[in-house]
């Protein structure tokens, strides 16, 4: 297995960061997982230009561009024989001394990449998964998709606990995202998404179901719902890169509706799928 450390392909076995990796002791840094499909790269720009996004909202500058790390990350999918699955890459601010000052201008990000095998989730993407619901207690700039993730880690915690696939956050009233997804609900045909702003992560997914919604005419909102509409719609799903589009059956031991997937849900999984079948071959 291969694997890239600062720009260079090594045996993952000899790979190695140091202790004072700022990424390791502040989380000062940012990542993206892109999903692979076929050996191919799905939605690979839009995750390569968040990764450029996430870094500047942190002054942080990558030392490669998007064009010199897409041959990258296809190099290392190649070397690794990789047909479905994901690459996970991430840049910290480099290795220096522990201060919460930035280090000096010379000193580089750190830069390391792997892949992954992982199947595409068929059997829950087909019966729907369960979800808890839990107050979001992270910081205010949840947008930027940064190493710092124990607010999202204590909350999937709390799911897994409960046998469930994802915990569906709230602000006091109004519901944000998940801990490891976005999170749409269902209402009368509509569509309804919070909007992109400093409480969720914009997905690259979640913005590919939009835009799949523009084309088919789907109705969609993208603005803050409450508790109280998450427990009255007709569908609840979750998106993500490796979740695709999910449907989420039960919240807090409630059952959504009948306690089944919904059309318009199934509908958004089947148009997803002909996307990724149109990027990425069958
Ligand atoms: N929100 C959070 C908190 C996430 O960690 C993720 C990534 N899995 C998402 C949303 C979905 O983003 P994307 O569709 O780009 O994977």
């Amino acid at each position: 297995e291969y694997v890239i450390v600062d720009g260079e392909i090594l045996d993952r076995t000899v790979a190695k960061v140091d202790i004072e990796d700022r990424g390791y002791q502040f989380g000062d840094g940012v990542y993206e997982v892109i999903r692979v499909y076929n050996g191919k790269m799905f939605t690979g720009k839009e995750h390569l230009q968040r990764l450029v996004e996430s870094a500047e909202k942190i002054r942080m500058k990558l030392p490669y561009s998007p064009e010199e790390l897409e041959p990258k990350m296809e190099e290392l999918i190649s070397k690794n024989e990789l047909d479905t699955g994901i690459v996970y890459m991430q840049f910290t601010r480099g290795t220096s001394p522990r201060n919460h000052v930035f280090p000096a201008a010379d000193v580089a990000p750190t830069f390391v990449a792997y892949t992954r095998k992982v199947a595409r989730p068929v059997e829950s993407m087909e019966k729907g998964v369960r979800s808890i619901l839990d107050e979001d207690i992270r910081w205010l700039r949840c947008d930027i998709k940064s190493l710092n993730l124990l607010g999202n880690l204590l909350s999937k915690q709390k799911a897994a606990e409960a046998g469930c696939f994802e915990a569906i956050l709230h602000r006091g009233e109004t519901v944000t995202e998940g801990s490891h997804s976005n999170i749409s609900i269902v209402k009368d045909g509509v569509i309804i998404t919070h909007q992109a702003d400093n409480l969720i992560l914009n997905g690259i997914t979640r913005q590919k179901v939009l835009e799949i919604c523009s084309n088919e005419g789907i109705t969609f909102e993208e603005r803050a719902f409450t508790l109280d509409e998450l427990s009255a719609a007709d569908e609840v799903f979750s998106s993500g890169t490796t979740v695709e589009v999910m449907p989420i059956v039960e919240v807090d031991g409630k059952p959504v509706r009948n306690g089944e997937p919904g059309l318009v849900t199934r509908n958004l999984q089947n148009l997803f799928k002909a996307e990724i079948e149109r990027q990425c071959g069958q």
